[in-house]
């Protein structure tokens, strides 16, 4: 799989510290590698990702992945546990597959409506032997209101599917009451903040918190959305195929 030309993705142990304080183990970094090899790979057949260059990768991919799962400077304490966690139009395996690599007690499933990216992300689950990963074919309106889904999870992930509030009617319908759902987004306002509390009550959710960072290498500014699920989904939600992105809440 590695040809002499293909750069090393960088290690960065010191970031890691400063930022998450935690750094990969070898196996971890290994597995990094190997994730970014398969990508290039797929892409040759498979629009998988733009990020291509090393750094590019490492900071957009493999840290903005994983950053979302730190919530008041802490991995989410229910990852460590073990927690049953969905990553919603997971793409090329993010940030479901970096997360499956910190967390393996607990187990992902890596959604997406495209067969042949999940074909890809099963190819990158055998390499990496990832067996606390799986995935799933599918539109998330459709497994929203699937009984074996539907308010099963503790965390769902959700990273450039929408906006935020079609996020919301994506990821709360599958958690657990108690569970949370982490919405990634670039820039944030205020005025978003009002749109999606009203979205998100409706849902059976509220905003725990809002967290605004830079990216370490480029000090580009990132937001992850933390909502709790405090009541069930009413029944009606998610709405059909294409609703909650032709009429968001
Ligand atoms: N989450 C990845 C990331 O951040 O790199 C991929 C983002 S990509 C822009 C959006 C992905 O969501 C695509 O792979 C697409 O197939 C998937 N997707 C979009 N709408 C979906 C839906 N309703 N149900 C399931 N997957 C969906």
């Amino acid at each position: 799989m590695t040809n002499s030309t293909t750069p090393l993705l960088p290690e960065m142990a010191e970031i890691w510290q400063q930022t998450l304080n935690w750094q990969p183990t070898t196996q971890q970094q290994t597995q990094f590698q190997q994730l970014y090899e398969l990508i290039l790979e797929g892409n040759s057949q498979l629009n998988l990702t733009r990020i291509t260059a090393p750094q590019e990768f490492w900071e957009k991919h493999l840290w903005d992945s994983l950053r979302g799962t730190l919530l008041n400077n802490q991995f989410i304490a229910s990852l460590q546990t073990g927690a049953s966690v969905i990553d919603i139009g997971t793409g090329a395996g993010f940030p479901g597959v970096p997360v499956g690599m910190i967390a393996p007690n607990s187990t992902i499933t890596l959604l997406d409506s495209t067969r042949k990216k999940i074909a890809f992300i099963d190819k990158v689950l055998t390499t990496l032997e990832l067996s606390n990963c799986k995935t799933l074919v599918g539109r998330v309106e459709e497994i929203g209101q699937q009984t074996q889904h539907r308010q099963t999870y503790d965390l769902a992930l959700i990273r450039a599917v929408g906006t935020a509030s079609e996020c919301a009617e994506y990821s709360l319908p599958l958690i657990k009451k108690g569970g949370l759902a982490v919405i990634y987004r670039g820039t944030w306002t205020e005025e978003e903040t009002t749109v999606l509390k009203n979205a998100v009550k409706q849902l059976g959710g509220e905003i725990a918190a809002i967290e605004q960072f830079t990216t370490p290498l480029t000090n580009s500014i990132r937001h992850c959305l933390y909502l709790r699920k405090i009541a069930s989904t009413p029944p009606q939600f998610p709405r059909a195929v294409g609703v909650p992105h032709q009429k968001p809440l």
